[in-house]
């Protein structure tokens, strides 16, 4: 194999090293993010268990105080029946006295009614907490292992960047260059094996010529589909046994 390719081939292991390094480091914000969003729904979702909950114990209180009315004026309406000396009177006051506990009857069905309701509501109350105990157990996780790996990245990053100089030692200026660009250009791949007369960047067939080319190992050559620097991927082999 060509010395140039060799070398540009170990450039472009490291550049990749790299570039994998960057990408994860630029999604761990989006994890944060993600996970952030994750914890305020599960937040609002007990949130909302929590409040059918005290709407109903709100609804049920009142439904106390309504029954507390009702037998005061049913005590009223007994003294006065003491204090009344006419028949019609007493009995009118009779009259409400009955629409009264009538009334007071069907408060306290209402009540067993929502009390059931409150029971059931418990239980969804139960299930939201511990969904919610849960989801914030695994948030709080991934939370805790971010600032770690962020700091182990840099690290990687800082020390692959250190070695890459040394890498390009050696390598032609105009070489270099093209291969900066390929590498942007074709997203971390810009040298590639022909495998079975294939490029493997463009998965293209590549010509005869440009395979026996590549095998003479005399110059650089060019996939001329998608122009990235092609090497023979039985040098892969020679390269992998170094
Ligand atoms: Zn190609």
């Amino acid at each position: 194999m060509l010395l140039a390719l060799e070398k540009l081939l170990v450039l472009q292991h490291c550049d990749q090293q790299i570039r994998d390094v960057v990408l994860t480091l630029e999604a761990l914000p989006r994890e944060k993010e993600s996970c952030d969003r994750d914890a305020s729904r599960a937040a609002q979702r007990l949130d909302a268990a929590q409040a059918q909950r005290r709407e109903l114990e709100k609804e049920l209180k009142k439904l106390d105080g309504d029954i507390l009315s009702k037998k005061e004026q049913i005590a009223r309406y007994k003294t006065q029946q003491l204090e009344t000396r006419k028949n019609e009177e007493y009995a009118a006051l009779r009259h409400e006295v009955e629409v009264a506990e009538k009334v007071i009857a069907e408060i306290e069905e209402r009540q067993l009614v929502l009390m059931e309701k409150g029971e059931a509501l418990t239980q969804d109350l139960e299930t939201a907490q511990a969904a919610h105990d849960v989801e914030m157990k695994r948030i709080g996780k991934i939370l805790s292992t971010l600032d770690g790996r962020r700091e182990n990245l840099s690290q990687r990053r800082e020390e692959l960047q250190q070695q890459r100089p040394r890498l390009c030692e050696g390598i032609e200026e105009d070489l270099l260059e093209r291969y900066d660009r390929l590498f942007k250009s074709k997203e971390g791949n810009a040298i590639v094996a022909i495998e079975n007369n294939v490029c493997m960047g463009c998965h293209m067939k590549v010509t005869t010529q440009t395979v026996l080319a590549a095998r003479a190992e005399k110059e650089m050559i060019n996939c001329s589909q998608c122009g990235r620097i092609l090497y023979n991927d039985e040098d892969e082999l020679v390269l992998q046994k170094k």
